[in-house]
């Protein structure tokens, strides 16, 4: 009894020293799964492609759900990994394309969360002269310039995924230091300092694709924004208001 009594004591005070992992990071893993949640209800995201989170607590390490639709992803499908997207002590299948989330991070000390989607609306510009180019404010942040990554540059002829370390950090050298870049015939990769900035973005981006090419059908002569205006446009909110109203739609699902 008094042993038992003093391990329940010791194992107490370790707790309290060392709470779980899952503890420490449940609000960033919940965040994690609203963003899938927000992304597949906004149709951002369809049963491909995929949000992450770096670990804040060990920046080497990300979030990432295990391979599923993001609209099913639950808290019990993330996945740690390190910065090479080799999985933490979990040997469940992960995402094929897991490396530009790796690569990104390794690239972009300040990014917090990736994105990738394959939104319908921003395919068009990634095989087009046309550029995408910011004309609403929400997205002014295109502003700051979307390039456009050619996998032919880095592999040839290949099967149009983000699968390996060599692609990912072409891709990361593509995006630089840019929000989101492009990825031709196959979807764009949405950068933020946040989880929220970064569904933000994606939400916005998509939205501006549809727009601008309403507005180009329009006939007439298109006003983009200017650099300095896409500077002074950005959301001083880090999209914290938009992401409380997608929050509440996507947990009425
Ligand atoms: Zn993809």
């Amino acid at each position: 009894m008094a042993v038992s009594l003093a391990a329940a004591l010791i194992f107490a005070a370790m707790a309290v020293a060392q709470p779980p992992a899952d503890a420490r990071n449940r609000a960033l893993i919940d965040d994690l799964v609203t963003a899938n949640h927000i992304l597949a209800t906004e149709g951002i995201l369809d049963g491909y492609g995929h949000v992450s989170v770096r670990n804040p607590a060990n920046p080497s390490h990300y979030f990432l759900s295990r391979s599923l639709a993001p609209g099913l992803v639950t808290a019990a499908d993330i996945i740690e990994y390190d910065l090479d997207s080799n999985p933490i002590g979990d040997t469940r299948a992960g995402y094929r394309e897991r490396f530009i989330h790796g690569e990104i991070y390794k690239a972009r000390p300040d990014v917090m969360a990736i994105v990738h989607d394959h939104s319908p609306a921003v395919i068009p510009f990634s095989v087009s002269s046309v550029p995408l180019r910011a004309v609403a404010h929400m997205a002014a942040f295109i502003g700051e310039g979307v390039p456009v990554f050619e996998i032919r540059d880095v592999d040839g002829m290949t099967d149009m995924l983000v699968s390996n370390p060599k692609r990912g950090r072409a891709l990361a050298k593509v995006l630089g230091d840019h929000p989101a870049a492009l990825m031709r015939g196959h979807g764009a990769v949405v950068v933020g300092a946040t989880v929220k900035e970064a569904v933000g973005r994606a939400y916005y981006l998509d939205l501006n694709a549809r727009l601008q090419e309403q507005a180009i059908l329009l006939g007439g002569k298109v006003t983009y924004f200017e650099p300095e205006e896409a500077k002074k446009t950005a959301p001083q909110d880090g999209f914290v208001r938009a992401w409380d109203v997608w929050k509440r739609k996507a947990e009425a699902k």
